[in-house]
């Protein structure tokens, strides 16, 4: 009798679940999402690598090169929490369903030289600058 009570009231009520990803959840706040990284200002420090509990961040400081196992990201945020220039964010967008791996590989401007970029414009200023 529990049982058919339950079977009709499941049966008629509205549905708990949603047909993701053809009908998806609108955001709210503190919503996390896709994981973002504003490459330009990296400085590859390796923070977000170190402190990752899925270990889904790859960082090579010295090529510049930095990697996320899109898959492997439980989206708990402790990289942007972490990032000492905050570059990385959380955009509220779902990521999209995939089949297989997907590695995410973004190129920048490793520090060492970013500083040699930033002395040579800054001698060019210099050196162009009206007297
Ligand atoms: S959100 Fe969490 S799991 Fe995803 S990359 Fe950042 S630290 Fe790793
Ligand atoms: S913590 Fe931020 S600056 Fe450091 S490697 Fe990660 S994304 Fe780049």
């Amino acid at each position: 009798m529990f049982m058919t009570k339950n079977l009709l009231r499941n049966l008629f009520s509205k549905k708990a679940t949603r047909m993701y990803p053809h009908v998806q959840r609108p955001d709210f706040e503190g919503f996390r999402g896709e994981l973002h990284n504003n490459i330009e200002k990296c400085i590859f420090c390796k923070a977000c690598a170190l402190k990752c509990p899925s270990q889904c961040i790859k960082v090579d400081s010295k090529e510049g090169i930095w990697e996320l196992d899109v898959m492997a990201c439980v989206y708990c945020s402790i990289c942007v929490e972490t990032c000492p220039v905050k570059c990385l964010s959380m955009k509220a967008a779902f990521r999209k369903p995939f089949i297989g791996r997907q590695i995410q590989t973004l190129h920048g401007t490793p520090k060492a030289k970013k500083a040699a970029k930033d002395d040579a414009a800054a001698a060019e200023d210099g050196g162009s600058a009206p007297e």
